[in-house]
This record gives C-alpha cells, structure tokens and sequence, in this order.
C-alpha cells in the first residue's frame, strides 16, 4: 500500500470507526445511531451524547463499488427499517418468475420443481450499487459521518488491541515519490473498528494474522462472480423474471452457475459466479460468461440487445465453518468480511444487513459501560448464535466443501443436507475445507501433456461477446496512472520460472479486467505480469487465487476504481 514513511499524520478521534460503506456497514451505523437516539431521548441516566461515528469508503461515491445479483431476501433491511419500501428503497422488482435450467452446450433441461434454495418468491431483483446509494444519505441523516474516497489502508494496534486505522496517502507517483498534491493518510482513532470490507477485506486479512482469527476454522473459499447489463429493445425479459443454471459452460469439475435477472426499463442482468477453487489453471471466468451468453436459449434473451455495464467481485462461499472469529480487542467483523453469505441460495444482502444490526447492538452495550473488551464484544458473536442467520448458515454449513469431489457429489450432499438439517454426508457436522488455490492442478497434469493446449478462448464479436477491456470500460473503471501499482507481487521470480512451468501463469487468464499482461522479461528468460492496475475491478480474485499466494491486492488511491451503475 502506497504511504510514505517518515511522515507526520494529523489524527482523527471518533468513538466508532466503520470500514466499508455496503449494506453490512451501513446497516451497522444506522443501528448504531438508532439504538443512541433512543438511549438519548429516554430518560437512562448515562447519556451518550456528541457520539461520533464514521463510515470510511475507498469509491468515489456511496455505491459507487457495488456489485451483486442481486435478488435480496427481505429480511435483513426490513428488520432494520420496517417502512424500507415506504422510504424509497429502490427495488427493481419483486420475483414474479423463478427457473431453474440444466445447460448442455447447446440445448438445456428445465426443472419441474424449482430446488428449495433458490425459490424467491417473496424476494426482490436489486441492484446493491443502487440500494448503498439510496441508504448512505439516510445514515448521513442520522448523524453519521460519511467519508467516501478514504481507502483504509491498516489497522492501527496497540498492545494487541485495535485503536484504530489509517487512510492511505494521497498524491504518491508511481516510483514513490511525493507529488505537488500530496496529501498524507489520516489517523482515525476510534474506541471501536469495525470491518464491513466486503468479501476478503484488506484490513480483515490483517487482523487474520495477527490475531489467528481462522484457527480451528476451514479456510474461508471464495467464487468469482462476473457480470454484465444488457439492454433490450422489447419486454420480452420482464421485471422480476429470475433464472439460475447449472452445468454449461462450466466442467463438471468446477463449482458455479449462472443467473439472469430481470430489472425495471428492459434491462437483463446476466453472470456467471465461478468457484475459485477450480482445477483448470487456464480457466478464465471473462471468457466463460462470454461463452454462456453464445448458448442458444441465453442468446435468445439477448437478440438485439446491447451492453451496457459489466463488473466483478469475489463472494465468500465457505459458509457458517468458514466465518473467522468475529470481535477482538477493539473490533468487529461483519458482512462478507466475516463470511455472512448463504452459498446455496446465493444470497448475502440479508446477511449482511443482519450482522450489522447485531455487531451495533453490541456496539451500543460496550459504548454504554465503555468497555471495548474481546470479552465485552463477544456479546456479537453470542447474538449472532442465537440469530435466524445463524439458523439459516447452519442449515447450509457443509454447502460448499462437498463440492471439492466435483458438481455432482456437490448436488447430492446439497439434497442430502436438505433432510439431515444441513449435515449432508457422513456423519460428522463438519466437512473439511481446503483454501480453493490448492485445488488448482498443475497444466501438463491437467491438460495430460508435454506440450499442453488449453482450448481456445471465445473470438469476440463485439456484438454478444467482449473483449476484457471493453467490459473494465462498461464498468466505469478509473484509477489515477500516475501512482503505485496496488498489486504486490512478493516474487516475480516465481512468475518467471515456477509459475510459467507449473500452472502456465493463472493470472493472464483468471483475473476479469486483464490487468496482468504477459511481457518478456529484458533477459529473454521468460514472461513476468506487466500490470495494467488502473484497470482493477477490485474483485480480488488474484489475490485469492494466486497458485503461490505471492500476489497481495492492497487498496489504491481513495476514489479510485470502479464506478458501478445499477450493478
Ligand atoms: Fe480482480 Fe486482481 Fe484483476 Fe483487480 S487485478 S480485477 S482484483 S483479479
């Protein structure tokens, strides 16, 4: 991450710092400040007056990094703002139609009964982008500080507490130097931090390690899920029309599917989610949604339509196994950054919402005996315990693990779970889990040759098929050139000689946006990732997938990235 050391930083106190400005963070600091507006106004003795809190987001804007199905389960947003459609929320649609279809190359095989998990009746076409745009000025009516275009850069610990994080600098060139608008992080130091960084959290991961948050868990797995808009020219795909499917483009081999959505004003929401834990090392996630949209029965949707936006960002899939610990001295966890995501109904939007309403609740009990403890914030793990998401997560708590012996013993431990309440096969609770880079298998074992040949990629069209760039375009894509590269290569060594040699160099295929470009290196010994970084998606697949974890995604410059609409 881009900070210049040796530098004096001006500091920030608040009681309350939130990381991350999607529903988890939001609904936390709504809560937050619901639950102290109510304590003010009652006639409790010990006041909480002139609280502060403040909500850090590295995009341009509330919203502007948001990207999901979505279909949203009520639930989580209604609990938190009973007259949330009264207020304006903007839903696409309610689900008026659910399908399910087996994709074969070329034809498909439609459910008679849709699989419980994914019947949404009752449920909402959104866009999360749109939702986070509509609820941060009602937090900011709350009292809450919202500050976008702050990337938090660390956390601040002190004697093995959290006190705190720090912004990035602003105005770094790219060879690290200051430039005339240099503008140095700030220091926020708060009595409580709070993570709501989406799926694989920069500052999550460092509190990972530090504080082993993972032990005695499954590693958290992850998928990848890559989208597009599409405008048609009739109402042949209404609003609230939902579709999901399995099996094409995908191997048998690889966990994922795809769904297509219907918004308000014709436009079609079409994506692949692709398990990132798959065994192909030359598997492109791009170029599988590019194939999906050649199928017959997909293109009929989009005959005549045309791109509008495109996007992509990791989910966490592990499920309730696979949450790290949430609450430490000084912090909490929540969202996908602590794994609050049903993989099985694809959901996460409820979750979210949820975990911020609980880690609030016990935001305002340590903020009322002021005692920021582990052992005071342990009160947000124990509601979570006897919430209905845990209920949900645990229902579905071997989902994702049975899926490492491929899609169909994956399929049948899902039915299985369905009448075992969640156990799915054998007879332990607990599948074992394995971080998804370890599953990848090297190429000429994979492609059982000496000389191997991954089949070729799809020949863009520009009509129903996209090159990577145009879609970093569609996304809104923008990050200031003249900076450090906020991907950190440990080793380029390793891309030089083991990776080329063993896994043919994931990163040229896997990641959306191609930021990593294959150069030769000015000794002609091989070819090293030349990183096109201005064109990030942020969806961390790199830094998840990476064969040799040599690659870690830091945040850039606040305000950079995408700027996603109606994604
Ligand atoms: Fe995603 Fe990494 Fe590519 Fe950025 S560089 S788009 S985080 S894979």
């Amino acid at each position: 991450m881009a900070e210049l050391p040796g530098i004096e930083r001006e500091t920030l106190d608040v009681d309350v710092v939130i990381v991350g400005a999607g529903p988890a963070g939001l609904a936390a600091a709504y809560k937050l400040a619901e639950l102290v507006r109510a304590h003010n106004e009652s006639d409790a003795e010990k006041k909480l007056e002139g609280l502060s809190i403040a909500i850090l987001e590295k995009g341009k804007e509330i919203g502007a990094h948001g990207l999901s199905g979505a279909v949203m389960d009520p639930r989580g947003i209604a609990e938190l703002m009973p007259d949330w459609l009264e207020r304006g929320c903007p839903v696409e649609s309610p689900v008026k139609s659910d399908a399910f279809w087996y994709l074969l190359e070329k034809s498909k095989i439609v459910a008679p009964v849709m699989p419980p998990p994914l019947q949404n009746h009752g449920n909402y076409v959104v866009s999360l982008g749109e939702l986070c745009r509509w609820l941060g000025p009602i937090v900011g009516d709350m009292g809450v500080d919202l500050f976008p275009e702050f990337a938090a850069t660390r956390v601040l610990v002190e004697n093995g507490r959290v006190v705190g994080v720090r912004t990035g600098d602003k105005g770094i060139d790219k060879n690290g130097q200051p430039k005339p608008n240099f503008e140095p992080g700030v220091d926020i130091r708060a009595k409580l931090t709070i993570l709501a960084e989406g799926p694989r959290g920069t500052l999550a991961k460092q509190l990972a390690g530090l504080f082993h948050l993972y032990e005695g868990k499954n590693p958290q797995v992850y998928s990848v899920g890559v989208k597009e808009l599409w405008q048609l020219p009739d109402d042949r795909y209404p609003a609230g029309s939902v579709i999901h499917t399995l099996g094409h483009p995908l191997d048998m081999d690889t966990f994922g599917g795809a769904f297509i959505y219907g918004m308000k004003d014709r436009i079609v929401d079409i994506g692949l989610v692709v398990g990132l834990d798959y065994k192909n090392p030359t598997l492109d996630p791009h170029n599988e949604l590019q194939r999906l949209k050649l199928h017959p029965s997909v293109r009929a949707i989009l005959e005549g339509g045309k791109l509008i936006a495109a996007g992509a960002k990791a989910i966490p899939e592990g499920g309730y196994y696979s949450m790290p610990r949430l609450y430490g001295d000084g912090f909490m966890i929540l969202g996908d950054s602590g794994g609050f995501l049903n993989g099985a109904r694809l959901k996460g939007i409820h979750l979210a919402f949820k975990s911020g309403i609980l880690a609030a609740e016990a935001a305002f009990h340590a903020l009322l005996g002021d005692d920021y403890s582990a052992n005071q914030l342990q009160e947000y793990e124990t509601l979570f315990e006897a919430s209905w998401a845990k209920e949900e997560l645990w229902k579905q708590r071997n989902f994702h693990q049975a899926f490492d012996s491929g899609q169909l013993a994956g399929m049948i431990n899902a039915g299985l779970g369905m009448v075992t309440g969640g156990r799915g096969f054998g007879v332990a609770n607990r599948l074992e889990g394995h971080a998804g880079h370890e599953r990848m298998v090297r190429i000429k074992r994979y492609f059982g040759a000496d000389d191997p040949h991954p089949p070729a990629k799809v020949k863009y069209d520009g009509q129903y098929t996209f090159d990577k760039v145009t879609n970093v375009y569609n996304g809104g894509v923008i990050h200031e050139e003249n900076q450090p590269a906020h991907l950190l290569i440990l080793d380029t060594e390793v891309c030089i000689t083991r990776c080329t040699e063993e896994y043919g160099n994931p990163c040229f295929h896997f990641c959306p946006a191609s930021v990593y470009e294959p150069k030769p290196t000015a000794d002609g010994r091989g070819k090293v990732p030349f990183l096109n970084f201005t064109n990030c998606f942020h969806c961390k697949t790199c830094d998840i997938m990476d064969p040799y974890q040599v690659i870690t995604w830091v945040p850039p410059e606040g305000g950079g990235g995408p700027d996603y609409k109606k994604l």
